[in-house]
């Protein structure tokens, strides 16, 4: 181990080797596996950044994910999720790339903002360190200073998490602009901790041109040169591609790369993104990374086990029915945006042997004439979170047909405040009964501005986010499916129920099972008479995970199937 080069970063010595080091960190504690991507971006690093985090786990490793993001976004939150996909939030409120849905989905545990770093954080830390005048007159420079705040963060996430590996998931392509003082960042890291502390696993790309019918390695030799010429000597290789590579294929590779040819892996497409972790095992990924780092495992504890998730890929391998379940939202526009409640949906499923057939309603068509038409054939309908005016309409119509059809209804949020709305109007005879978010002039502000909000001007991280507890009423619904009197979910909200309200709703049959556990704040609503219809005001997408399904949407896929039978 190079001791003398870690201890160059002692705090505000002005060193070209600049690299603080976070108090309490002891080198060689834990190690560090860096996944990066080359060819092409969407081949999947998250998904098998956090399957590696799976195996690792299964291995009785203790994981601790990281992902660099390369936008000047300090965070997700402002992004459009039609843009960039669904913003996630995590327990301590951080709002996140939906890569670290998929690292607690997959690792079976929950992470907070040291998991996630953007340019935008980093830039921030920095520039706010220089105006108070932390850099001692020196010019700040990507080299030591950018580097050096990088490697901070990521030894600091190793001191907080007691991880034995930290895997770094690096954002973007080798070769982006973006991301470039990352990797150099990274290649420190190694030169600093030791060859054996630090393993650099590439995710490549193997195209197969229709044209030609035959795998093409160039594009792959071409990407990894450009990581060598990083000074990044990659120990694994990872080559994504439609179909199983030939061995002539990795023969290349590793010619092309220094890296032996039992160290290049093939990963091509598997029937679901859940049978990854299982695959990794089969072809000995996770050995030759244990190896490589030596790594002392034994057998994973507690849920995450390769036995539990094992069982897990077998019920859904056999699934051998389908439930028909309809989501509002327009197809083209709300695949990645609503990431998390699909997959709550598709790892929640397989407990009940049961697939789901998603219908996408556009509510913006939803009409008192069509609706019928358009619902008739659903088991059960979810209104997911949403902001703004467009398709409200088509939504309280909606949750009205699920109502008065004793139709399973899941309102998320969003659905919640719907759920409120069209009671208002239809049951409690408010027609104009609104959300101020939607119409300010309301005679009947049903859902409003929650009291913390009305003062704040600023866009980013300033909505009610992230975990609270809530208190679950014995005897409810709520109480049937969390079958206790405290929860805890994530929220993510500028307006709640009015409680000048209350009493009438209450009067009218309505049940708050829910309640925030500091605030008066009313967090779940059912119906009496009804098979299962439930708003909840937070997300229980974001907390469920393939072993720790959600209650919610457990109880919901049931009633789904109830309803079929
Ligand atoms: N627009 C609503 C609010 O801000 C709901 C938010 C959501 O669905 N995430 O309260």
């Amino acid at each position: 181990m190079p001791e003398d080069i870690i201890s160059l970063g002692k705090k505000g010595v002005d060193e070209e080797g600049y690299s603080e080091i976070p108090d309490g960190y002891e080198k060689g504690k834990t190690k560090y596996v860096v996944v990066t991507g080359t060819v092409i971006s969407g081949i999947g690093k998250g998904i098998f950044s956090s399957s590696l985090g799976t195996v690792l786990g299964c291995n009785g490793l203790k994981v601790a994910p990281l992902k660099f993001d390369g936008y000047l976004n300090y965070d997700a939150g402002t992004l459009n999720p039609y843009r960039h996909g669904e913003v996630f939030v995590l327990d301590d409120g951080t709002e996140t790339d939906l890569d670290l849905g998929s690292y607690e989905r997959f690792n079976n545990r929950d992470l907070t903002k040291d998991n996630y770093l953007t340019a935008g954080k980093l830039f921030k830390t920095i520039i706010d360190k220089e105006r108070a005048g932390k850099y001692l007159g020196r010019d700040v420079q990507f080299v030591p200073h950018v580097t050096g705040e990088i490697k901070y963060f990521i030894r600091k996430l190793a001191v907080l998490s007691k991880a034995d590996v930290v895997i770094v998931e690096v954002g973007g392509t080798v070769g982006d602009l973006e991301n470039g003082y990352f990797v150099e960042a990274m290649r420190q890291l190694r030169h600093e901790e030791g060859a054996d502390y630090v393993c650099f696993v590439n995710l490549s790309y193997i195209l197969k041109p229709s044209s030609l019918g035959e795998f093409k390695s160039k594009a792959a030799q071409l990407g990894l040169k450009g990581l060598l010429s990083l000074g990044i000597q990659p120990d694994i290789i990872v080559c994504r591609s439609s179909l199983p590579i030939p061995d002539q294929i990795r023969q290349k590779i590793s010619v092309s790369s220094n890296v032996p040819v039992e160290s290049v892996f093939g990963l091509p497409n598997v029937g679901s993104i859940y049978e990854i972790p299982l695959y990794l095992k089969q072809i000995g990924l996770d050995k030759s990374i244990i190896n490589h780092l030596k790594l002392n495992c034994c057998s994973g504890t507690g849920e995450l086990t390769f036995e539990n998730w094992e069982r897990f890929v077998y019920a859904l391998k056999n699934v051998n029915k389908t439930i028909n379940v309809g989501i509002t939202g327009k197809y083209t526009e709300v695949w990645d945006s609503y990431l998390s409640i699909l997959k709550a949906l598709e790892h929640c499923a397989p407990y009940k042997y049961c697939n789901l057939n998603i219908i996408w309603i556009d509510t913006t068509e939803v009409t008192n004439e069509n609706v019928n038409e358009k619902l008739k054939d659903l088991d059960g309908i979810i209104v997911p979170g949403g902001f703004g005016s467009r398709g409200v309409e088509g939504k309280i119509k909606c949750v009205e047909y699920a109502r008065k059809n004793k139709l399973p209804y899941l309102g998320l949020c969003y659905g919640f405040q719907m759920a409120i709305i069209e009671y208002a109007r239809n049951v409690l005879g408010w027609s104009d009964a609104h959300t101020t978010e939607v119409d300010r002039e309301t005679s009947h502000p049903v859902i409003d501005l929650l009291p913390g909000q009305r003062s704040i001007d600023k866009m980013g991280g300033t909505m009610r986010l992230g975990g609270h507890d809530v208190l679950i009423k014995d005897g409810t619904l709520a109480y049937n499916l969390y079958n206790k009197n405290q929860i805890r979910e994530r929220f993510r909200h500028r307006y709640e129920f009015n409680n000048r309200y209350l009493q009438e709703f209450v009067n009218s049959g309505v049940i708050f099972s829910g309640r925030a556990k500091h605030e008066e704040i009313m967090q779940i609503l059912e119906l009496r008479n009804h098979p299962f219809f439930i708003g909840v005001q937070f997300h229980p997408e974001y907390t469920s995970k393939p072993l720790r399904p959600s209650p919610i949407y457990t109880g919901f896929i049931n009633a789904c199937l109830k309803r079929k039978l």
